[in-house]
């Protein structure tokens, strides 16, 4: 049973909120009170976003803009924009931006390599240093930043020799950005999905899908909104004494 009132008067931004995960994860948070700012470089689908976005509390003002968090001018133009509009940094950031691009280690070209680096890990990187920067110069005392990274990361998996290192790197960084931030009371914890019905792994063929189901223990791949709904706990004050902490949503999957 959802709680539904947990992030009133909370101003959120979600890269990557134009599909998958970070369009769930748009949606329960604005149907939990949060403004949302759905931040994706799909500028179409972000503001597909932004019309499922429910507005029931008083207040609440969800708005769409264009980033690439590969790219630092264009994440410091979102924070700017973001702050110009609501006059405040947002208090809770989620990076779900994420690409794939798979490929065996022997055989990945270094561009393959390089692009998912520089979305995932330093998207991430970039995001999570502009908002908490942000928040540190406005002098916020309460923050949660919420960080995508994979159970791959934990695990490996075959043919994403990139992919996994740029999710362990996501957790790294988590951890460290925990330890660095407590002292301004901004909370920083990562999830690790594993295999999410979403476009991304629409990819995956189904030869691939049907080798790794067995190994769910809740046997089904699971839905962005069960993402969303543990997003949703580490930006509520229901998860304040957690922080530097990466949570599987994963069914139980590799562990049997
Ligand atoms: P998705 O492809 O549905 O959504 C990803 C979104 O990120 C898209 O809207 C895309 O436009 C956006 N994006 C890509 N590059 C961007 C960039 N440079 N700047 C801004 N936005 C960008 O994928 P998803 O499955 O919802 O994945 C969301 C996150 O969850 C990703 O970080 C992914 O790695 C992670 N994840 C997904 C799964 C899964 O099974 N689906 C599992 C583990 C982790």
């Amino acid at each position: 049973m959802a709680a539904p009132y947990r992030l009133v008067s909370r101003l959120a931004v979600v890269s990557g909120g134009g599909s998958g995960i970070g369009r769930a994860v748009c949606q329960r948070f604005a149907s939990e009170g949060a403004s949302v700012v759905v931040a994706d470089c799909n500028k179409e689908s972000a503001y597909e976003t932004l019309a499922l976005l429910s507005h029931n509390h008083r207040g609440q003002e969800h708005m769409a803009l264009g980033v690439d968090v590969s790219l630092k001018d264009s994440v410091e133009t979102l924070l700017n924009n973001i702050q110009s509009h609501y006059f405040q940094p947002p208090s809770v950031c989620v990076s779900a931006a994420g690409i794939t691009q798979d490929g065996f280690l022997l055989t990945m070209e270094e561009k393959d390599f390089d692009k998912v680096i520089q979305v995932n890990l330093k998207g991430t990187f970039l995001l999570t240093q502009a908002v908490s920067k942000a928040l540190v110069a406005a002098g916020v005392t309460k923050g949660s930043i919420i960080t995508v990274g994979s159970i791959v990361g934990k695990v490996g998996n075959v043919g994403q020799i990139n992919y996994s290192a740029s999710k362990a790197g996501v957790d790294g960084l988590t951890r460290t950005a925990a330890k660095e931030l407590s002292r301004y009371g901004i909370r920083c914890n990562c999830v690790l999905p594993g295999f999410i019905a979403t476009p991304m792994t629409e990819k995956v063929p189904e030869r691939v899908m049907n080798k790794i189901t067995p190994f769910i223990l809740m046997g089904r791949m699971g839905k962005p909104a069960e993402v969303a709904d543990v997003c949703a706990f580490l930006a509520s004050d229901d998860s304040r004494y957690i922080t530097g902490v990466s949570i599987e949503v994963a069914g139980g999957l590799f562990i049997g």
